[in-house]
């Protein structure tokens, strides 16, 4: 424990008292790993079967799981590839069962890179609703993006904006916003050594700062009635109870409610949570408030502007899709989406996506995305070839290597693995040419 900093230590023996010495025996312990199944792709008994380890449920969301701390290799994992799991350590799913997302909701979550509480919130919206996930620094939105393309999210916009920017124009747009802000990651440090090497009492003033600063524009975008969560992975009373309590002060238009959580222990603030790695977390604190006052200054709704090659786009989706096309198509440079329900005005909001793209412009052609066929339901599709988890079939398509498919298959076709679909590719002659995306295959 001597790698801890003295500061840090004397402040957690201040806040943990007797507790201190077990607090400082789980520094022995290997952390807690965990994973969350991705309903809106995969059942439990379908991703059970095909882990080469077993799962046990843990307390802090009905979806999230431990896994073995020796695990290996998870990201190449079929299952990883196919959006049927994300991994996240087991207490970072408590902030979204405390948000408690509802199907149809218009929901923000403002510090949403690399994505693990956003593709949660958007499994619960269940495709209904509108999930906005944004990243202010622009290189981490891109791994926000590839995150929910690849758990088949089609209802969410994704973009990398100041929150005072974003909030102001998306001002009462809001049910309900999380606020998982940046901190200085005290619940990192028994998996993270630069954590600790980047911890000071200044880091964590600034943070406070920092994170205060968030929340005052988080709060712009919020209904009457809203719900505004915040969150951090740090154990720091500055940075949790400290920033809530100054928050609610300088605004009485907003109550803190009970997070109505049996996970972890209250807060110093008692309708707070707060998990340390006693209660089977690396480390959260969790705190719900509600806006009293009304907040009207709603957005003007999108209007679809450029629907210049749709007829192109609709016949592409036919080829792959069993049904027609319900979703608005629209076309931005090279590239079409099919568009989610609920658009607000989007100018000015750094967005780096809407909804589903669905391909990209070629001459006289679309070349169809494979965020397309991760969003896609198996049954929807007009041809799947179904692999089975441990086949070698799937082992080269992951690699993107062709693979031999039934001679009856012509065109784009699904590949899936145990009916969760991973990709797509195109088959002639018994053969399926590989569209895996160069960036995501295994070595
Ligand atoms: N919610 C994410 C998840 O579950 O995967 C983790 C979010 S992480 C704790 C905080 C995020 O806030 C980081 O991605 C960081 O880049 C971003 N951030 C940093 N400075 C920020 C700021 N001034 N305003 C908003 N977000 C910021």
């Amino acid at each position: 424990m001597n790698f801890l900093p003295q500061e840090f230590k004397n402040r957690m023996k201040t806040m943990l008292n007797g507790e201190f010495e077990a607090f400082l025996a789980c520094y022995e312990k290997p952390h807690y790993r965990g994973i969350r199944l991705n309903p809106l792709k995969c059942d439990l008994t379908t991703l059970e079967a095909a882990l080469p380890f077993s799962i046990v449920r843990s307390p802090f969301s009905p979806l999230s799981y431990y896994i073995p701390a020796e695990t290996e290799k998870l990201g190449s994992l079929p299952m990883h590839h196919a959006g049927a799991f994300y991994s996240q350590e087991p207490s970072a799913a408590s902030a979204v069962t405390v948000l408690d997302p509802q199907p149809g909701e218009l929901i923000l979550d403002l510090c949403a890179a690399p994505g693990g509480k956003s593709t949660q919130i958007a499994a619960l919206l269940d495709g209904k609703g509108l999930l906005w996930s944004n990243e202010v620094v622009k290189n981490r939105a891109g791994i926000l993006l590839s995150n929910l393309e690849r758990c088949g999210v089609a209802n969410a916009v994704v973009s990398s904006c100041h929150p005072e920017v974003l909030c102001t124009s998306l001002a009462g747009y809001f049910d309900k916003i999380l606020v998982d802000a940046p901190c200085s990651g005290e619940g990192m440090f028994r998996r993270d050594e630069q954590a600790i090497q980047d911890w000071s009492p200044e880091h964590v003033k600034a943070c406070a700062v920092r994170q205060l600063s968030i929340l005052e524009s988080a709060m712009l975008a919020l209904k009457q009635g809203g719900t505004l969560v915040y969150s951090t992975c740090t154990f720091s009373q500055e940075e949790n109870e400290g920033v809530v309590s100054a928050f609610l002060a300088r605004h009485s238009d907003f109550e803190l409610v009970d997070c109505s959580q049996s996970f972890g222990r209250p807060a110093q603030l008692a309708m707070a949570r707060r998990i340390f790695p006693m209660d089977g977390g690396e480390g959260h604190f969790v705190a719900k408030m509600k806006r009293l006052s009304a907040n009207e200054n709603y957005p003007v709704p999108y209007s679809v502007k450029n629907k210049a090659q749709a007829a192109m786009a609709f016949d592409l989706y036919s080829q792959i899709f069993q049904a027609q096309c319900s979703r608005s198509v629209e076309q931005v440079g090279n590239y079409f989406v099919l568009l989610p329900d609920f658009l607000p005005d989007l100018k000015g909001l750094g967005v780096i996506r809407v909804g589903v793209l669905l391909g990209e412009a070629k001459t006289k052609r679309i070349e169809p995305a494979h965020a397309l066929f991760m969003a896609a339901q198996p049954k929807e599709l007009n041809s799947l070839v179904n692999l089975s988890h441990d086949s070698p079939e799937i082992t080269a398509f992951l690699r993107g290597e062709e693979i031999e498919v039934d001679a009856g298959l012509r065109g784009f076709a699904g590949v899936a693995v145990d009916g969760v679909v991973t990709g797509f590719g195109k088959c002639s002659n018994g053969r399926l040419k590989n569209h895996y995306p160069k960036g995501l295959r295994n070595n």
